[in-house]
């Protein structure tokens, strides 16, 4: 990709401004630049998170930088990378799915830098960027600056979440088809906006559904559904239907999390069958082996 008049952008972006874009140094979310951080993080203040016991504390991309921190690009599958900062926020993993009309960044680290947005240059850069739900909004307005204004893809019903809205963000409330063969719709659950994107060509052709955290591949080969997972709250049988009913407008054959998880072959039916094992001891169908 050569875009040599975006190289003077983006030298801006790769040093803080002055105020700096703040991040939350528990959950690597991005709050709007200002002279001195936010008193709170809205989203680690709220039950599905945590504020950590010794603290809310701040960060910016440049103390990150400094700090030795990195993003690191691996491929996945055939035109599927993951895109990680290992140490920042919660350790999530973005998922970069290449397309022949361009490219979508799903879930978003909590860092960038230059060597990351020349690897992802060269894959076709990113032309639209999803969160599958606030706890993964990262610091998509950085990502979408370096890449000529990517558009910000953000579910309504979570937008009050936001702590910076650049003008790239467009919100959304009825599924569509982002780009040819990607199709964005809103399974809610974890968060009301909690955001599915199924990738019909992925796997080969068996589809392959990115889940965020909305459905969480388990050890067992399962996969589980969480209102918050660091707190463990569950959620109720109705809307443990709902979700897996969602789910099964989908054909896909991989499912990923946002820690680049997975659950396959043949998710879908392990999602089918997960629901019911959660709706049997969350409804109490199962109290008398307790
Ligand atoms: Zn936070």
């Amino acid at each position: 990709m050569g875009d040599s008049p975006k190289v003077v952008r983006d030298t801006e972006i790769m040093s803080d401004q002055h105020p700096p874009l703040w991040l939350c140094a528990t959950c690597g979310v991005e709050y709007s630049p200002a002279v001195t951080p936010p008193a709170q993080c809205p989203i680690c203040e709220d039950e599905r998170q945590y504020v950590p016991a010794t603290g809310q504390r701040w960060t910016t991309l440049d103390k990150l930088r400094d700090t030795g921190h990195s993003v690191e690009i691996t491929q996945v599958d055939d035109r599927l990378w993951g895109i990680q900062a290992p140490g920042v926020g919660i350790d999530q993993q973005g998922m970069l799915v290449q397309t022949d009309e361009g490219n979508l960044l799903f879930d978003v680290p909590g860092l960038v830098d230059d060597a990351a947005i020349d690897t992802v240059r060269g894959l076709g850069g990113i032309r639209h960027i999803v969160a599958s739900h606030p706890h993964m909004y990262g610091v998509q307005s950085a990502w979408s600056a370096a890449f000529d204004d990517a558009v910000i893809w953000v579910a309504e019903a979570d937008a009050g979440w936001l702590g910076h809205r650049p003008d790239a963000v467009r919100t959304w409330s009825l599924p569509f088809d982002l780009l040819p063969g990607i199709h964005l719709g809103q399974i809610g659950g974890h968060f009301p906006g909690s955001t599915i994107a199924h990738w019909a060509d992925g796997a080969a052709g068996k589809g392959v559904l990115l889940a965020g955290d909305a459905i969480f591949p388990t050890p067992d080969g399962n996969v589980t559904f969480l209102r918050s997972y660091p707190n463990r709250i569950p959620l109720s049988p109705a809307v443990i239907r709902r979700m897996a009913d969602h789910v099964q407008h989908y054909s896909f054959d991989v499912l990923f999390n946002n820690f680049g998880a997975q659950a396959g072959p043949d998710a879908a039916a392990i999602v089918a069958r997960s629901a019911d094992r959660y709706i049997a001891w969350t409804s109490g169908a199962n109290d008398h082996l307790t």
